[in-house]
């Protein structure tokens, strides 16, 4: 870690964001991109030394790499956490984060609204190796607490902002869990909108392939926390393979060098276009943790520097109108993924919930009408106008 930069509690995270992770570059301002994926030894002794260190450098790739050394101290600064480690996507980080933690018996408390990759991977392949599932809703105080059952609870798992509808998980009651390891995907909040290892969590999640990175050319996870438990799930990782790619890496640590002000101009049309989505007849409800109609708005306000990017909303006539409203647009683009510079549209319950039965899909509040919308960076009020004038009764 680059002690003289990143750990001054005096600074601010945008000025953080500036310096974080440079510790190795020497005079270079823009970190190397080190393609290499083997280092040379000097000999056996020298050999072994590499093969058998905790965490070690110049050996081989999949144990670690410079470039992407660099972007999880940049993660880890900005975290305020002791280390971070960095995988081949959010999935990545968070499937190696959930078999380095359990194994057959271990029990696992989530909540109902979850990225669907993650809920997937939960009911399938974990259920499958005999790892139990507990589901509660998040948002609901004490829920995750009351369903720990002490001695098998080996991880709770949070995801707030949640997707797709915005709801908010309680970082103070998720720290305050005492037993089982508490991780927290923070993907939606960006490691600016919200530190949850400053609220007692053991582990931030968060898929850098979104905000972080931030332009739609990086697919990236990451998780930091201190780094014992770090170098438990390293050890399992290396086996796993999630290995990152140090070209993804650079870009990801190039997004944090702006995050700061995409997140605040997105952030800031979001709750404009929150605010005008409110006002039109043709939307019957609007997600988003920044209008004071949000029934966490006040948890929002508590624990979050932005209330994110994102949000969601949903037509009056179901998913002819949300289809009708997508052929319409012209600057919104339909597609998934978010924290992007493009505004994107998407339509959980035939995209990124389509796995779900319908009934599934209604439990977790993803209706015919819902759609999903990252705010990009571009005029906000071209983006009005754009909804504005796609936003019609359907003939
Ligand atoms: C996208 C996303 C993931 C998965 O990340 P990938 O980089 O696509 O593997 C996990 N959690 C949340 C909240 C996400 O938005």
């Amino acid at each position: 870690m680059n002690d003289d930069v990143s750990d001054d509690p005096e600074r601010r995270p945008a000025t953080t964001a500036i310096t974080a992770g440079r510790g190795a570059n020497g005079t270079s301002l823009a970190t190397p991109l080190w393609a290499s994926s083997t280092w040379v030894s000097s000999g056996l002794v020298d050999a072994r030394r590499r093969a058998t260190g905790q965490r070690s450098a110049e050996f081989y790739a999949r144990y670690a790499n410079p470039t992407v050394r660099a972007f999880e101290e940049a993660i880890a600064s900005l975290e305020g956490a002791q280390d971070a480690l960095a995988y081949a996507s959010g999935m990545g980080a968070l499937t190696t984060t959930i078999l380095a933690l359990c194994g057959a018996g271990s029990h696992i408390v989530a909540q109902r609204q979850l990225y669907a990759g993650t809920l997937a991977f939960l009911q399938g392949p974990c259920r499958r190796f005999g790892i139990d599932l507990t589901i509660v809703d998040g948002t609901k105080p004490g829920a995750f607490a009351a369903a720990v059952e002490p001695g098998r609870t080996m991880v709770v798992l949070a995801e707030t902002p949640s997707n797709p509808l915005l709801e908010l998980v309680d970082l103070d009651e998720v720290g305050a869990i005492e037993g089982p390891f508490t991780v927290v995907d923070s993907t939606f909040a960006t490691p600016l909108g919200q530190q949850p290892l400053r609220y007692g969590v053991d582990l931030v999640i968060h898929s850098a392939t979104k905000g972080i990175a931030g332009h739609n050319d990086a697919t990236l996870g990451v998780i930091a926390g201190n780094s014992d438990l770090l170098d438990e799930i390293w050890g399992y990782g290396v086996l796993h393979g999630a290995t990152p790619s140090p070209a993804d890496a650079l870009n990801a640590l190039r997004g944090i060098r702006t995050l700061a002000v995409r997140t605040a101009h997105q952030a800031g049309s979001a709750l404009q276009l929150a605010k005008e989505l409110t006002a039109s007849p043709y939307v019957k409800a609007v997600h988003f943790p920044g209008l004071a109609s949000h029934p966490q708005y006040e948890l929002a306000k508590r624990q979050m520097s932005h209330s994110g990017t994102v949000l969601a909303f949903e037509v009056t006539g179901g998913q002819a109108h949300a289809s009708s409203l997508l052929d319409q647009l012209r600057i919104a683009l339909v597609a998934t993924s978010l924290g992007g510079p493009e505004t994107l549209v998407c339509h959980p319950a035939t995209s990124t919930h389509a796995s779900l039965t319908p009934d599934e899909q209604l439990t977790a509040g993803i209706t015919p009408g819902l759609l999903r919308l990252s705010v990009g960076l571009e005029d906000p009020n071209d983006l009005v106008a754009d909804f504005h004038q796609a936003l019609q009764p359907i003939s």
